[in-house]
């Protein structure tokens, strides 16, 4: 599949989108699916799916597992509210797959969360709590260990929590369909085209090193990127998370009898979560990466951190131990765009038509359906059950300036990850990370609660 041209010259059009990972294609391609006269273009500074889309761990799913977080930041209503949109994204991209016979590796399995040790075990009781105070036990079912052991045997699983609702996919694959659909729609698409600039008048100009847009209206769809900008810096902040692909293992799967379609994940904050593919590898994530300083989305830190593939590879080998002497294929990491309450925003940039998605918080392939959605809304200025979800409306809290955002981020997270691998070992974790463990529920931080 051969790059689109990059854009050369001046170039008008009725919508500009930057960014061509999910959330700018799913916006491109609602917005043409809506308004079909509309002229829209896309540019990409790279590649579509270049960027965390196509090389995140393929788990989709919507909001019924964020309970806990989402009734703290919006009460009963609202967290139902996004969990409900959580399920017509679900829908939206089972549409998706399923139209042309998209070969996209969408499989609707659930996603099996379990316990592993028995401080994660306590956590099962306040989740089905949650989900029994907003009628939601059809979407949350606690499995005893003995059913966890039926859907994938693990001397470590103990009890579980399972969701229906979720999936997985191939990254990739999904990017490379978007685009394409995207393409035959009659979007005008243009790859290796980084913006240079964007300047909010009447109409909106971007600048590219070859070319300019003219556009009434702009979405910034360009993720980590996005904290560079002065109104989104005090709500975002820059996390990583790392992936281990293992050789094909079809026999240690069948010997474990995960035989099911399930993605799973284990009940850490810096959680593990995990796949099969198609071809019978398994992926294993680790959401421990390293934090990012300021907005600088590039370092080399977020994608190329040794420590944090080791702890993949480790709950890979500790989690499946079936897998132990499976070589490992590919090892890769990226940067994720974590919100001061770790959901997303979708907004308008104030007396301007710039509209943006960013927050996702490692949490992406459902909820950049809901932005591409919501984006398309607020550029057409519909007030619809997207641009009416608090995914548009609420208030964000603020994060720390730095360097007391990263200082602090940083000793929370080496904190949490010295008790949570304790926790692991059974063994006591040092007073001093016990105790800074704790500071974010001391201080009402969203960062480091789960
Ligand atoms: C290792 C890893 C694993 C993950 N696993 C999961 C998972 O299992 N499930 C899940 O739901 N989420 C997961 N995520 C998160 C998910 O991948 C992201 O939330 C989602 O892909 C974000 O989509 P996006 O379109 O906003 O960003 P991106 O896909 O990053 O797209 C942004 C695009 O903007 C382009 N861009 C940036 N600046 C400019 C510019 N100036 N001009 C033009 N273009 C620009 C970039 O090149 C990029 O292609 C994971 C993320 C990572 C890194």
């Amino acid at each position: 599949m051969p790059a689109a041209a990059p854009l050369e010259g001046e170039c008008a059009a009725d919508v500009a989108i930057v960014g061509g990972g999910f959330a700018g294609l799913w916006t491109a391609l609602t917005l043409k699916n809506r308004r079909p006269d509309l002229s829209v273009v896309l540019i990409e500074a790279s590649i579509c799916g270049s960027g965390a889309s196509g090389k995140n761990g393929g788990k989709v799913h919507g909001y019924w597992s964020s309970l806990g977080n989402a009734v703290q930041v919006l009460g009963q209503d609202g967290a139902r509210a996004i969990a409900e949109a959580g399920d017509w994204a679900q829908q939206g991209i089972r549409t998706f797959a399923s139209e042309c016979n998209r070969d996209i590796w969408w499989r609707e399995g659930g996603n099996l969360v379990v316990a592993t040790t028995s401080q994660q075990e306590e956590k099962i009781a306040s989740v089905t709590q949650r989900a029994c105070e907003l009628g939601a036990e059809e979407h949350v079912k606690v499995l005893s260990e003995k059913e966890v052991q039926a859907r994938c045997a693990s001397p470590v699983f103990r009890r579980g929590i399972f969701y229906p609702d979720a999936a997985t996919v191939h990254p990739a694959r999904l990017a490379r369909a978007l685009r394409q659909a995207v393409l035959n729609s009659g979007v005008s698409l243009f790859e290796n085209s980084p913006m240079l600039g964007v300047d909010p008048g009447k109409p909106c100009r971007i600048e590219t090193s070859r070319g300019h847009i003219v556009a009434r209206e702009v979405v910034l769809a360009t993720n980590t990127a996005l904290s560079a900008r002065p109104e989104i810096r005090p709500h975002l902040s820059i996390f990583s998370s790392y992936v281990v692909m293992s050789e094909p293992a079809p026999e240690q799967l069948a010997s474990m009898n995960w035989i099911g379609n399930e993605g799973l994940a284990d009940l850490r904050m810096f959680l593990h979560y995990f796949r099969k593919t198609e071809d019978d590898r398994v992926l294993m994530g680790s959401g421990s990466g390293p934090v990012g300083y300021g907005d600088n989305a590039k370092a080399r830190h977020l994608t190329h951190d040794r420590a944090s593939i080791r702890r993949a590879e480790a709950g890979l080998r500790r989690l499946l131990p079936e897998l132990r002497d499976v070589p490992l294929a590919r090892a890769w990491g990226g940067a994720i765009d974590v919100s001061a309450d770790r959901l997303p925003f979708f907004k308008t940039v104030p007396n301007t038509r710039i509209h943006y998605a960013c927050g996702f918080s490692g949490h992406g392939v459902n909820a950049t359906y809901i932005a591409g959605q919501c984006l398309a809304s607020l550029v057409l200025n519909e007030r619809d059950r997207w641009s009416t979800l608090p995914f548009c409306t609420r208030s964000l809290p603020r994060l720390p300036p730095e360097p007391f955002r990263f200082t602090g981020a940083s000793a929370i997270r080496s904190a949490i990850l010295a008790c949570e691998e304790a926790d692991e070992q059974n063994l006591h974790a040092p007073a001093v990370a016990r105790a800074v463990a704790k500071l974010p529920k001391i201080f009402g931080l969203r960062i480091g609660i789960r």
